[in-house]
């Protein structure tokens, strides 16, 4: 998939626009460009209607978003797409009546949009007549600024309508599954979201093949995309909740000292190392702190001299999940793991490949490949081992 182009940051989100929307601005040329009708302002205002529509759901997804930080998630990123706009919202609520506002929050921003274009609205119908509100058939050919107001109202009272449907994944979606979470457990409320969301993308189909109306049906096969996306997510973080890190920790017999001499440390190659002093986890040493301070000469430096001593531990019972936010919040790559204190071994990001792989598709189906990743675990382990020595 294409990389997405970052516009800026609001209040430390980042906005990033996928490539594809481009494709919108191309329409737009073909569509208004050229043929009957076509030409520079047409073109223009079919531009500035795609803009006003993409600060439109700027706006929905800020909702969102600002909604999320007043519960103490962390938003990470904002992506819209041709479809509609994504906010990435770091462990989305599992409390029902958080995720309920979470979702109602970018509806309802869509709302204030149509409710503060009414009075645009009534001023055109007083100048020009109730008429005026209706524009005519040749969409942009004839366009005025005042028919943009009407176009970007309705739009807006679409996206509105359209986000509001119980299927996931629109935020009617979340709200539904919210609403099910304390009858059905959180993954079968999802599951029954999911269900209803394909039911509708289905229905959109047929509909759109009776029609004729084909970005229909395409827009349908998107939403059921999405759906079994969010489904799955939804699977992955519940396995994340249920394992421990313990189950997937590089087993390490000690770390290294931190009286031992820097150049010691570099055995086996720079890379992230727990600093252990009688069992216990004093520091880690970063693969670019040791290279950093291989630069300033290494004559007579220790481990101790150079090592983090702020470092995050986790226990051996801690869930992956937990552990992951944490890597993720402080940008760490690597975790010593504890037991009773005691240093056990190393949980490093690459071990989610192991993870991701453990977590079955299917709930019912036993994965074969499980024991594929313990016999590349227990091998990993002994040649860190061995390295170590
Ligand atoms: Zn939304």
């Amino acid at each position: 998939m294409f990389r997405s182009l970052c516009l800026g940051r609001i209040r430390g989100i980042d906005v990033n626009v996928h490539p594809s929307f481009g494709l919108v601005f191309v329409w737009v040329f073909i569509e208004w460009g050229f043929g009957n009708g076509g030409g520079l302002t047409p073109v223009f205002l079919g531009c500035l209607f795609v803009v006003l529509i993409f600060v439109s759901v700027l706006i929905h997804e800020l909702g969102h978003c600002a909604m999320a930080v007043q519960f103490g998630n962390r938003v990470l990123d904002i992506t819209l797409w041709p479809f509609g706009g994504v906010a990435r919202i770091e462990q989305m609520p599992s409390e029902p009546k958080s995720e309920i506002l979470i979702s109602l929050a970018g509806p309802a921003m869509t709302l204030a949009i149509v409710v503060a274009l009414l009075p645009l609205l009534l001023f055109v119908a007083v100048i020009g007549g109730w008429e005026a509100l209706v524009p005519d058939s040749g969409f942009f050919d004839r366009i005025t600024p005042l028919d943009l107001l009407v176009y970007l109202a309705a739009t807006n009272a679409f996206l509105l309508a359209f986000n509001l449907l119980p299927a996931f994944p629109m935020d009617g979606g979340r709200v539904l599954r919210a609403a099910l979470s304390p009858a059905l457990g959180r993954q079968r409320a999802t599951t029954a979201a999911v269900w209803v969301g394909m039911g509708f993308g289905a229905a959109m189909i047929v509909a759109g093949l009776w029609f004729r109306l084909y970005t229909l049906i395409i827009f349908a096969l998107f939403l059921m995309l999405a759906a079994q996306a969010e489904g799955r997510t939804v699977r992955v973080e519940s396995a994340m909740r249920r394992l421990t890190v313990g189950q997937f920790a590089l087993w390490d017999m000690g770390g290294v000292s931190p009286h031992q001499p820097l150049t010691f440390a570099l055995r086996g190659g720079p890379r992230d190392l727990v600093v252990t002093d009688n069992g216990k986890v004093v520091g880690m040493l970063w693969r670019a702190q040791l290279l950093n301070g291989l630069n300033g000469g290494v004559a007579g430096r220790t481990v101790g001299d150079v090592m983090d001593r702020h470092v995050y531990v986790a226990d051996m019972s801690d869930s992956v999940y937990d552990v992951q936010r944490v890597m993720n919040r402080l940008d760490r790559w690597a975790v010593p793991v504890t037991e009773d204190g005691l240093y056990r071994g190393i949980f490093t990001a690459d071990r989610f490949v192991h993870l991701y792989r453990q977590i079955a598709p299917n709930p019912f189906r036993v994965d074969l490949r499980e024991l594929d990743s313990w016999r590349a675990a227990i091998a990993d382990s002994v040649r860190s081992w061995q390295r170590q020595r």
